[in-house]
């Protein structure tokens, strides 16, 4: 396979060191191998993970050491594929992102005073939830002994991986749609590294990646969501983490996560498995509950049609960071919402306009489409009753607002414009 040729040409499995990880397991059948770039199972082709060795730890050192620890993602190294000193190396140091207690949205959605919280990663360096997976992505680069990072994006993707490669003296070159929105390449460009618009669409643009990844002109090249993928996804783990330390070592009853591939729901599942099997949280039920745009829903469609496999679709929506028409964790989110009692919901662009606007005016927190997504599904699994409104509540704002302004720009605007005196002040119906 082409990612084995990547693997033999660069550092051997012996001299890597990423703390507690052990090597990487087979989701779907458990087949074994060292770490290493590669992210699918030589016997079935399945999704390579993560397996740790969480053996040596006690409960109580590991909560203070965590404690301890620096006040982003690194806090939980111990838990992380990471060396034990990765907060020395430059990196973009993402996480510790506020856990708003969001009570004039409560009111406004009838959920009891106290009981939710809106998760907010619109305050990582690259303000979308992308640059905790990076960071995380980048230290399996080095530990290879990669120089180059690279990836396919269509916006977040493209700013976390410059940004991170910047910081860490890396070589970046990044992939994306040649005709994206302008806002976007500079948010991309600014940060120095090579940026290639591919003439072609996103598919096309995964191709020429997978491409690239077998052929010697890609060698020593980490592309953080293919051949780093395993090691990526553990990033999404941390949003876990932190929610439950942040409401003092105790998981939530319900979070809302928007899914794009899936990989954020499904590792934060494991997160919390994590905690509660290390003792660090009280065992007890919670429920996830996935969102998506209507525009791009085919995990929230086989959901509601009960099927276990999920048809790909064309996205058509204005939530663009979540429109993936063939998410690669489909199958494992809709396990993860049924086992735990949640569900998978969408919201149409209307309603995700509606929601962006109704978190800026209700918390002051301007979230990018993704966060009126988990904010608009929020308020509908409300009405329908899937979700408790006197439990615990978590929702995901994955993105800043100002990454996809022209969402609310059409209706926003001026009050009134009015001559500099008093006079046209008072006239204008402004006055206390
Ligand atoms: C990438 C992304 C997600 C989650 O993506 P998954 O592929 O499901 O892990 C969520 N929100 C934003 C803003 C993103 O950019
Ligand atoms: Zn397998």
């Amino acid at each position: 396979m082409a990612a084995q040729t990547v693997a033999s040409t660069t550092n051997s499995a012996d001299s890597v060191d990423l703390g507690p990880a052990a090597a990487l397991s087979c989701r779907e059948c458990g087949h074994r191998v060292p770490l290493g770039p590669v992210f699918a199972c030589e016997e079935c082709f399945g999704p390579l993970e993560i397996a740790y060795d969480f053996s040596a730890y006690d409960t109580e050192e590991l909560r203070k050491l965590i404690e301890a620890g620096p006040a982003n993602i690194w806090r939980y190294a111990p838990l992380l594929p990471v060396p034990a000193d990765v907060a020395d190396k430059p990196n973009i140091n993402p996480g510790w992102t506020k856990l708003v207690q969001a009570d004039n949205l409560a009111r406004e959605l009838g959920v009891d005073a106290g009981k939710l919280f809106v998760k907010d990663d619109s305050g990582n360096p690259t303000h979308s939830f992308k640059d905790r997976v990076v960071a995380q992505a980048l230290e399996a680069a080095r530990a290879f002994g990669f120089t180059t990072l690279s990836c396919s994006s269509t916006g977040n993707l493209a700013g976390a991986v410059g940004a991170a490669a910047a910081r860490a003296g890396f070589r970046s070159c990044v992939f994306i749609p040649h005709d994206l929105e302008q806002g976007k390449v500079v948010m991309a460009a600014v940060y120095g590294g090579e940026l290639v618009g591919i003439e072609g669409n996103y598919d096309d643009v995964n191709r020429f990646c997978s491409e690239l990844i077998g052929d010697p002109a890609g060698e020593g090249w980490g592309f953080v969501n293919v051949n780093l993928r395993p090691y990526y996804a553990e990033g999404s783990k941390t949003l876990a983490y932190e929610i439950c330390e942040q409401l003092g070592w105790r998981l939530p009853d319900q979070l809302v996560v928007p899914i794009a591939s899936g990989s954020q729901l499904t590792k934060i599942d494991k997160g919390l498995q994590e905690l509660i099997k290390l003792g660090l949280v009280e065992d007890k039920p919670y429920k996830i509950f996935g969102a998506q745009a209507e525009g791009c829903s085919p995990v929230s469609v086989a959901y509601k049609a009960g099927h276990d496999v999920v048809r790909p679709q064309k996205p058509d929506t204005i939530a663009k960071s979540l429109a993936i028409g063939n998410p690669a964790d489909g199958p494992y989110v809709l396990d993860i919402a049924r086992r735990t009692g949640g569900a998978v919901e969408d919201v149409d662009d209307e309603q995700i306009v509606d929601a962006i606007k109704l978190l800026a005016r209700t918390e002051g927190i301007f979230a990018e489409t993704a966060g009126g997504v988990t904010v608009g599904v929020t308020r509908k699994l409300i009405e329908n009753g899937l979700l408790d409104p006197t439990l615990t509540t978590v929702v995901l704002n994955t993105g800043d607002g100002l990454k996809t302004l022209d969402a609310v720009a059409s209706d926003t605007g001026l009050t009134a414009t009015i001559r500099p005196n008093l006079d046209s002040f008072r006239e204008a119906g402004l006055a206390s």
